[in-house]
């Protein structure tokens, strides 16, 4: 018999409706200011990932803005996009200041947690 685990205990859920990808900050927050429910994709000239831009699924108001950049030294997340364009990341963001949200984003969907052991990675 196969059994797949399933975290039930997330206390939001927030789909973002699209994901986009720009080549600088500037477009990113641009692109949020107009349209919060999309996550955008901050992307080298090579086309890789740089950083994911999105607003804070708590509905805080603040926009967040992921490392996904594998470079020497630091830490990032882990990034995938599917045929469709949405956005996963790994592992969950768990903010240490603000409002101090904590969630994870699979397929341009957030789920926010509480009572979750703490991650192993953090946003600053
Ligand atoms: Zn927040």
């Amino acid at each position: 018999m196969k059994r797949r685990f399933r975290q039930r205990f997330y206390y939001y859920n927030k789909r973002y409706e699209r994901s986009t990808r720009v080549k600088s900050q500037s477009d990113a927050n641009r692109t949020i200011e107009r349209d919060p429910r999309t996550i955008v994709v901050i992307e080298r000239d090579d086309g890789t990932a740089k950083s994911v831009v999105f607003q804070c699924p708590d509905g805080c108001g603040e926009v967040l803005r992921i490392n996904v950049a594998h470079t020497l030294g630091s830490r990032s997340w882990r990034f995938r996009a599917d045929v469709r364009g949405r956005v996963s990341l790994y592992p969950s963001v768990w903010r240490t200041t603000g409002c101090h949200a904590h969630f994870f984003l699979t397929l341009n969907t957030a789920r926010g947690y509480e009572n979750m052991p703490p991650p192993k990675w953090r946003t600053r």
